[in-house]
């Protein structure tokens, strides 16, 4: 069960939409193939319903607080960052989704044209903004830097969205630097809900009923508690395929 289907103009556009402001006729996030307008709470018990429900409704957009969806892949992060911003967009919100990459890609790009004032004007415009993805793929350079100028000048002026798969005690590892991390996290944690969300990868399971019953026990589908990916010791696994930490986003 889950909020509300997606209005025909929204599910009409189709994969690869992402990255476009929204007002009402654009989709915010990048329609997968699996995608479904409905998320199964019962899927993840740690998840509070009541408390997505709530932020449904929409009041950390008027706000201007930071949401956190944090936990391992697959737990319906990008699902629900996605559904409260269609939310966001049917109640006349303005609505940009980005990766952390795609976002810190264009601000980079400003910068060496000399226009990244301007691109951070831009990115304060819409009264939500998304960033999926933040801690999959190493920052760049100078990246961290970027984003934090971002983040600052949102600060208490626009609500966002924030999902990752690393606890805030790595964004230093994440952002490659620890002062902006801690910088980062100052502004980010002021007003903020944080979800964490403890619990199996929901495309495992799909991939799980494909698998013979001896490989599903390997506790592949029902992993422990999120918990910081751990450094890899000794030989590498048989099935490497197979592990959590090497599903894509
Ligand atoms: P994450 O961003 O945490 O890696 P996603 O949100 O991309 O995970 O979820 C992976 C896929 O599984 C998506 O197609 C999503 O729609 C689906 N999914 C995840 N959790 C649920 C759930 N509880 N109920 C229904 N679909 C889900
Ligand atoms: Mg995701």
């Amino acid at each position: 069960m889950w909020i509300t289907p997606l209005p025909p103009s929204l599910s009409a556009l189709g994969e690869g939409s992402h990255g476009s402001i929204l007002n009402g006729n654009y989709a915010p996030y990048r329609l997968s193939s699996a995608w479904k307008p409905t998320f199964d709470f019962t899927f993840q018990p740690s998840l509070d319903r009541d408390r997505i429900l709530t932020l449904a409704q929409l009041g950390f957009v008027d706000r201007h607080e930071a949401v956190h969806f944090l936990g391992p892949p697959g737990t319906g992060k990008s699902h629900l960052a996605t559904a409260l911003g269609v939310e966001a967009v049917k109640a006349g919100k303005s609505v940009y989704f980005t990766t952390l990459a795609d976002l810190i890609a264009s601000l980079a790009r400003s910068e060496r044209e000399g226009r990244l004032q301007e691109r951070i004007r831009f990115f304060c415009r819409p009264s939500l903004l998304i960033v999926d993805e933040i801690g999959y793929l190493p920052v760049v350079h100078g990246g961290g830097n970027l984003f934090f100028q971002l983040v600052n000048a949102r600060y208490e002026r626009g609500a966002m969205i924030l999902t990752s798969n690393r606890g805030f005690a790595e964004w230093g590892d994440v952002f490659g630097d620890p002062v902006v991390a801690t910088a980062l996290l100052d502004r980010l944690l002021h007003h903020a809900v944080i979800v964490q969300i403890e619990g199996s990868s929901y495309r495992l399971r799909q991939h799980a009923e494909l698998m013979p019953e001896h490989v599903r026990s390997k506790a592949l589908i029902a992993p422990p508690a999120f918990a910081p990916p751990q450094k890899p010791r000794g030989r590498p696994p048989k099935n490497p395929q197979l592990s959590l930490s090497s599903t894509s986003a």
